[in-house]
């Protein structure tokens, strides 16, 4: 089975392009998608506890970003800020308000599979200011990847108090490595 995303990771993203550019955009971003991707994403009704395939959901986003960002990938990292902000004040928002950037990153790996349908993601360094994390499991994780995963990461520890938050991916499993290495850095 592919690699999914929970479907409501999916609907979220899916109400921010629907917020900003409204059903003219949609058909827009069809217009470019592929055949299988078209069916995985549009052609059934999907609910918050469908699986999505996250490859589908990130030529949805990406495409988005070409046709109305400037294709520097600021779209697909709004639109996982946008995921995380609705997500985690949901399920988490008295958590967050309570807790530090490294307590929430922590829990993260727990609830890991609660998202995704695949892949291992372990804390390999905690610290008050940094979180390294190491997801292995997903050889065929898709290109892009990194970018969604940092940005909802980093806007959930904004949202347990972390200030002027960096990322950086500095393994890949795309080049043959045996995990994708996540850090996290604030001040
Ligand atoms: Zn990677």
């Amino acid at each position: 089975m592919a690699g999914c995303l929970k479907g409501s990771g999916w609907l979220t993203s899916l109400e921010f392009v629907n917020n900003k550019w409204g059903p003219e955009g949609l058909v827009k971003i069809k217009s470019v998608l592929s055949k299988e991707d078209l069916e995985e994403i549009f052609g059934r009704h999907i609910l918050d506890v469908s699986w999505v395939n996250f490859s589908s959901y990130l030529h949805f986003i990406v495409a988005a970003d070409k046709i109305f960002g400037r294709g520097d990938m600021e779209i697909v990292r709004e639109a996982a800020r946008y995921a995380a902000q609705v997500n985690l004040r949901g399920v988490y928002k008295i958590f967050l308000a309570v807790c530090t950037p490294s307590f929430f990153l922590n829990r993260v790996p727990r609830i890991w599979n609660t998202y995704y349908n695949v892949g291992i993601l372990s804390v390999a360094e905690s610290k008050k200011d940094k979180m390294i994390y190491h997801l292995a499991g997903w050889p065929d994780i898709p290109e892009y990847h990194e970018i969604n995963h940092l940005s909802y990461l980093a806007e959930g520890a904004r949202l347990a108090g972390a200030k002027n938050t960096k990322t950086f991916h500095n393994f890949c499993q795309r080049r043959g490595d045996t995990f994708c290495e996540y850090g996290i850095i604030w001040d």
